[in-house]
């Protein structure tokens, strides 16, 4: 049998190594010197104001979550060593699977080494090839892998078209389960799914929902619940994935919230759940921890709400296009991918931290500058940034 010689493979490494140059979409990482907080500092010596981070509570480095790690270690260890079936469930992994459950108003919650896990493991058990999927275009990349590890009919309809939704739900009528599977908050656009319509169809054409609420959970909605509570439909959403990796802390870590039978199946049968570690107690304890807060009191969540109203407001005034509504995350459209660079480029040495986006991860002729909002983020700092973004917008021409 003929094995590619090391060569061969280094050979077609190095073009796709070279092809990401070419098209300009090579990735360097910026080592921080500093927690995960608005004022960072990187090894280059640099410090900037973060407003690129998922830490829309300010929870990273929150003092009573660290302590509440610190002590979780000194009781419970460092690792376990197992996965949960085995030996790997102590009390906190189920305790925080039962606040979880209860915050997101479902029976039960099974929690994953991270929503990409959660979301990888939560078709296949679940469903075959008598059902289907119908999938909004703009949903995660662990919601398309998710689905292409199970046998269901896919359907994919354009990002939050209910025209297009109400026809695959028409189409699909043959199928014996149509679940429809949709992000809560699209993060490129900071824009929230239409939830209330999508649940009002479900119903109509009998189809499950499930959402991904990975840009929603701990903040967004009256009291935090996110997307479903935001459009007034929790108690119609069958299934909620979601992550502990930002809003909650931001530590890692992932769950699916469902009905007490669809979270036994996943149990039994979700093979990221089974076949991979439990998670580390100081993460779990802080993460409980991080939900009690959340649950406690208004004020963080108040925080950020004032802070993205003011924020979007500010940016508009000073003449920018600004995508969504209300979400902290707040894209500054540019269109050009060369200017989105050369922006978060010019706000990077003005002290702001930003990133610009563009296609692949938008669409062509779609650039822009996602910035994202936090609580932690004082007005001095927000009024800074958008004294920034305007210098150099004006010598860049966008404003
Ligand atoms: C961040 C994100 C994920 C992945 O979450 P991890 O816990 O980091 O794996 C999944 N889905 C959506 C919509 C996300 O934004």
């Amino acid at each position: 049998m003929a094995h590619a010689t090391p060569k061969a493979s280094e050979q077609h490494w190095q073009q796709t190594l070279d092809q990401i140059h070419t098209d300009g979409l090579f990735k360097r990482e910026r080592q921080l010197t500093t927690p995960q907080r608005i004022e960072i500092e990187t090894d280059q010596g640099q410090s900037v104001l973060n407003f690129c981070a998922n830490n829309y509570l300010g929870l990273a480095d929150h003092p009573a979550l660290i302590a509440s790690a610190k002590e979780a270690l000194d009781e419970y260890g460092f690792g376990l060593a197992s996965v949960r079936f085995i030996c790997g469930t102590q009390t906190p992994h189920r305790k925080l699977e039962h606040t979880i459950a209860r915050f997101c108003h479902q029976e039960d919650s099974i929690l994953y080494a991270a929503c990409f896990d959660a979301n990888g493991g939560l078709f296949e058990p679940l469903l075959g090839a008598e059902d289907a999927i119908i999938s909004d275009q703009l949903n995660h990349a662990s919601i398309i892998d998710g689905i292409r590890l199970c046998k269901a009919e896919r359907h994919r309809y354009p990002n939050a078209d209910m025209n297009a939704l109400e026809d695959a739900l028409k189409k699909t009528q043959h199928a014996r389960t149509r679940m429809i599977a949709t992000d809560g908050v699209f993060s490129m656009d900071g824009t929230i799914a239409p939830l209330d319509e999508i649940t009002q169809l479900a119903e109509r054409y009998d189809a499950l929902v499930m959402v991904d609420d990975c840009h929603a959970t701990g903040f967004l909605g009256p009291t935090g619940k996110g997307s479903g509570e935001h459009h007034g439909v929790m108690d119609k959403i069958d299934i909620v994935t979601s992550t502990l990796g930002k809003a909650m802390g931001g530590g890692m870590g992932g769950f699916t919230a469902a009905s007490a039978q669809v979270v036994e199946l996943l149990r039994q049968r979700s093979r990221p759940y089974l076949f991979s570690n439990s998670l580390t107690p100081s993460l779990v304890s802080a993460t409980q921890t991080a939900f009690e807060l959340v649950t406690e009191s208004d004020e963080l969540r108040q925080r950020l709400a004032d802070n993205t109203l003011f924020f979007r407001q500010a940016m508009k005034a000073a003449g920018f296009e600004i995508k969504g509504e209300e979400h902290p995350i707040v894209p500054v459209m540019l269109y050009d991918a060369e200017l989105a660079q050369t922006m978060a480029q010019a706000l990077l040495d003005e002290g702001i931290y930003v990133i610009g986006f563009f296609y692949p991860v938008v669409p062509q002729g779609q650039a822009r500058i996602r910035t994202q909002i936090s609580a932690a983020h004082t007005r001095a700092h927000l009024e800074q940034a958008v004294a920034a973004f305007t210098r150099v917008g004006q010598r860049l021409g966008v404003v």
